[in-house]
Order: C-alpha cells, then structure tokens, then sequence
C-alpha cells in the first residue's frame, strides 16, 4: 500500500474514491484506517462480496439493468449511469424502497470503441428525462478519458467535460460532482475541473 500517496491525495481539495476491484475487504479496511471513506466498484459480484455498510460505496463500471436490485439499498451514488434504460430501472428499484439515489451520468468523451460511456449528443435527451424521475437524483458528470501519452488529448477531453458540467450547473440544482481522473491521468483532471477523482492501481503500488 502506497501511504505516502494515500495521505496526499486525501490532502487534496477533491473526493477520493478508492477504487478497490481486485482487492481483497482487508485491504478495503486497511484503506479506511488510513483514512479514506469512498470506494469504488465496477462489478455487482464483486462489490456484494465486500460490502460494508459501514462505509460509502460508489459504483463506477458499467452495471446492467438486472443488477440494479441487488445495489439499489447499498450505495451512495451510481457514477456510470450511461442510458435511459439504466435510469429507469434505478427510478423503479428506488422507487421501491423509498430512496432517492444519486446517480453521474457517464459520458463518452474518448474516441476508442471500446470506451464505455453515453455519447454527448445523446446527454440533452437523457437529461430531460431524468429530469422527470422523482427517485433519481442528477449530481453530476464522470467519464474515463482516453488511455494514450497525448497529454494535449486527454486535456482536450477533460476541458469537454468541465464545460459541459459547467453548463449543467447553470441550468440545474443539485450538481456539484465532476468524477474523472484515474491513477495515470488525476492531476491533469484536477488541473481541469475534476472534483472527484477515481483512482485504483496506484494506490496499492
Ligand atoms: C478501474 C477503474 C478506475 C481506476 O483506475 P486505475 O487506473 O486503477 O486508477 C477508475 N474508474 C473506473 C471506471 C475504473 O473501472
């Protein structure tokens, strides 16, 4: 575990959220004594072997509609929110147990097919209808940026995203969360806008 980092990051004016796939619970709880308090998930299986309630959970990976029943009760805010599908089911399963969930729309701002992600000419019509769900609670924007050494491509992206989020913070309440940055790329996303970083590897190393 990577101490030295940890307390720095958790010194920087943004959120942390420790993203713990491939850890074991130990070390989730090693994580928390140092002091960090989110985590993140990108897998329903995984994150249900390691829940503890105890702490605040986020779920960053693509989750599918099935899967939303299971989490729905567990977490805090679900970042990867990347469809109308998935939102609707969110808006039904909340609805369910009298919650309202807070939830970052995804958006797909590199231009590797394999990224996942709502493409950003699909955000306007997402938003209207997410508007209209009243267990569904818009807080913000994440993407994951393109994995590439062209510091001026991932800058490109990131200005994207903060410009789009500013856009949302005008128009509407609520939105105070721009989630991006992962061990590689963290300080340039801070350096343009992120609010909220995601970062994995590099805290183990
Ligand atoms: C794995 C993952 C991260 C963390 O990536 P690292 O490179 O390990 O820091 C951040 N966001 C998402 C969506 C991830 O799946």
């Amino acid at each position: 575990m990577n101490t030295q980092l940890i307390e720095h990051l958790l010194s920087l004016p943004v959120q942390l959220v420790a993203v713990t796939k491939k850890h074991t619970k130990e070390e989730v709880d090693a994580l928390y004594t140092l002091g960090v308090r989110t985590f993140g998930e990108n897998r329903v299986q995984e994150f249900l072997e390691k829940y503890d309630p105890n702490y605040s959970w986020h779920i960053i990976g693509h989750l599918q509609t099935n899967k939303v029943k299971y989490i729905i009760d567990k977490v805090d805010m679900i970042e990867s929110v990347d469809s109308l599908k998935l939102a609707s089911e969110i808006e039904k399963q909340a609805k369910k147990i009298g919650k309202v969930q807070d939830i970052l729309i995804e958006l797909k701002v590199s231009d590797d097919p394999n990224k996942t992600g709502l493409p950003l000419e699909d955000l306007d019509d997402l938003l209207e209808k997410v508007d209209q769900m009243e267990h569904v609670r818009l807080r913000g924007l994440m993407c994951i940026a393109s994995n590439t050494e062209d510091t001026q491509k991932i800058e490109h992206e990131f200005d994207t995203m903060h410009s789009l989020y500013h856009d949302l913070q005008q128009k509407r309440d609520h939105i105070d969360t721009l989630s991006m940055g992962m061990s590689h790329d963290y300080p340039i996303a801070i350096k343009h806008g992120a609010n909220t970083i995601r970062v994995g590897t590099a805290l183990f190393e």
